[in-house]
Order: structure tokens, then sequence, then C-alpha cells
């Protein structure tokens, strides 16, 4: 059997977490160097804004000039991605639903966690950031739909409305779930360690989308794919941060942002250089924040499973933070081979939406099995 996997490069785009942050630096500029890079290549990705940022910063942009100039630059990368053949569909940081703006800084008050929202604050989000897309793109193309979304820090489930609200406002996808996951610190509390299927898109509960549902439902979850790294290259990669981050001055905020700033000096070292050599480490599919070597060790554990799904197509949806990107000729290269390989293809979250509605990609219900 011939198997086609079908890539789906995906990147949040958007200020760090507590809304710190050059704008210009760890937003346009690596999008426009990213657009370069996959021109060369001829793939096409999706680019998933934080649309409640751009709320916030159309909000004061009357009393503050200096917002409405990003503001506007952001619709203008947007619609230049957009016009180049790349998708744009949603992703929110729910914290900017409180803020205050003050001596060109953001202190974001607001819960980091949808789930947190009740469902009519939760809603509310939703749509006024699927309509400042829709509205954003319309000029490029009327046809465009916001079809699929990522949610804050990937916390999607368990809620009991906000898969039904997401399917309620258009949403056919949903690209948070990445299995393994497992937070749990005072900004946010995740558990996604028991999720039934961490590989393949599936209908999920409408209750709890860590689980399959037994029928069909009005939204599927494709996984945010993950994989195990060997510890020969899980140190390798960590002995070269720590020595970057040595030789560099400290110029990373600390903060919330990072989702390990709790883990002090001591922890941090175990955390990041012994644990790992124990066992093999859990990593989230994130381009921008693997090495080429671990990138070939993700492509290799996709190839695996899609073998061993049986399936003709496989959909597969990897992400990116481009504000984070470490290796940026190795990223470049693996795009290349992506390119190359007769076995991969580059696929839009649209595009991916459209093959399952029309039936090209199977998704799985608890009552059929992979095969
Ligand atoms: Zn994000």
């Amino acid at each position: 059997m011939t198997q086609t996997i079908y890539l789906a490069l995906t990147h949040d785009w958007e200020l760090r977490g507590d809304g710190s942050g050059d704008i210009e630096e760890i937003q346009f500029a690596p999008l426009r160097r990213l657009l370069a890079i996959y021109e060369k290549a001829g793939a096409r990705t999706t680019f998933l804004p934080d649309v409640m940022q751009q709320l916030r910063f159309r909000s004061l942009q009357d009393e503050h000039p200096e917002l409405k100039r990003a503001a506007d630059s952001w619709d203008e990368h947007a619609q230049e991605a957009y016009a180049r053949g790349h998708d744009i569909q949603l992703h929110l940081h729910s914290q900017w639903s409180n803020v205050e703006y003050e001596n060109g800084r953001w202190q974001l008050r607001g819960d980091w966690s949808l789930l947190n929202y009740d469902q009519d604050m939760a809603t509310k989000m939703i749509s006024d950031s699927r309509s400042y897309l829709e509205n954003a793109l319309h000029p490029v193309d009327p046809q465009y739909r916001c079809v699929a979304f990522r949610a804050s820090a990937l916390a999607l489930a368990p809620s009991a409305h906000l898969l039904s609200s997401l399917a309620a406002l258009g949403i056919e996808i949903d690209v948070s779930v990445a299995g393994g996951v497992y937070l749990n610190n005072d900004t946010l509390q995740l558990d996604y360690r028991t999720c039934e299927e961490g590989f393949l898109p599936y209908y999920p509960r409408m209750d709890d989308a860590r689980r399959i549902s037994n029928q069909q439902e009005p939204i599927v979850c494709v996984p945010l794919n993950h994989f195990y790294g060997s510890r020969r290259l899980v140190t390798k990669q960590n002995l070269a941060l720590a020595k970057a981050r040595f030789s560099s001055t400290e110029k990373t905020t600390a903060g919330p942002a990072r989702l390990d700033s709790q883990s002090t000096g001591l922890a941090r070292v175990y955390e990041k250089l012994i644990a790992p050599a124990i066992k093999r480490k859990h990593f989230v599919s994130d381009t921008g924040r693997l090495n080429y070597p671990l990138m070939c060790e993700m492509l290799a554990s996709i190839r695996q499973r899609a073998r061993e799904s049986g399936l003709a197509k496989v959909p597969v949806v990897l992400t990116n933070h481009p504000k984070d990107i470490r290796d940026w000729a190795g990223l470049e290269r693996f795009v290349g081979e992506v390119a190359d390989a007769p076995d991969l293809k580059f696929i839009t979250l649209s595009e991916l939406a459209e093959k399952i509605r029309s039936g090209e990609f199977r998704v799985r219900t608890a009552e059929t099995s992979h095969r």
C-alpha cells in the first residue's frame, strides 16, 4: 500500500504569554523569514494568530498611536501570508480578556485557561476573534472562512460547553489536544496524559475532548502531534541550549510566559539534563523548539505510527512558535526534505477540514478501530 502523510505545519503567532515582547522582533520579522523559507520549498502552511491580542491593540489604538501602527502591520502580515497561499486560522489567549496598558507595557490579568470562563464569556471571545479574522481576510478572499481552532495553552478539555460553542460558531476542527501534556502550576492546570487517541483524527466526547465519542459529532479533534525523543539527542540538545544560555546575557523575560518558570536552578538541571537521560523525553512536535536531529526523530515516529494505522492517508498536525525558533537552518533543511519526500505532503488546516468533510480522511469513533 502506498501511504501519504499530510503534514499540517501550524504556527502559534503571538507575543509572549504575559503580553511582553517586541512585536516586530518576535512576530513580524520571524513571519517574513518563514514565508521566504516556505516559498523556496513550495510549502503552504497555517498561521494561528492570537486574535485576542489584536482585539486589545485595536480597542486602545485611539489613545495609543503605537498600538494602531502595530495592529495595522499585524493585519498586513496576516493578509500577506494568506495572499501567498498560507492559511490563517484561530488561536486566542484568554488572558487578554482583562488588561491594562501603561507606559508601553501590558498587564494581563485574565485567566490563562479558556476552561475557567463561563460559556457566555468563552463564546464571546471566540466569536469576536473569529469575526475579526474573517473581516481582516475578506478583502483578500471573500470566500475565506474560519474553520480551525487552537485553545490558549492548549486548554480545551474537559469542558461542558467549549466544544459545542466552537461547533456552533462554525469551527470544524480543533488542533489543541497534544497527548502526554501535563501542566500543574499557578497559571495553568491541564492533564492530557490519558488521551484516548494521540495520533489520528477522532470525534471527541462533547464534554471531554480527551475521550473518543462513540458516534459522529459536529467537531473533529485532530491531535497536535507528540513523540518521545531518544536519550542521546535530548541530552545533546539540552547541553547545547545550556551552553547558549550561559554564554548569552540573560535576555529572555522570566515570568508566566514560560511554562517551566517555576523551576529553580537545581530542579532545572535535573529536569533538563538528568531526567531526560534516564527516560525518553516527551515532546510536543514543535518545529520551532526542536533542533534538526530531533525533527528527524519526530518524523521517524510519525512514519512509524502512520504505518501502524494501516490507513492510506494520514493527516498530522505539527506546531511552531515563531517567537522561539531555535534552529533556523535546521528548520529550513527539514522543510526542504519534507518537500522532496514522496510519502509526505504539506496541507493547510482549511484543506484538512475539507478532506474530513469529504470523507477522504478517516475520523475515528470509539467503535471503529484504527483500520
Ligand atoms: Zn499561544
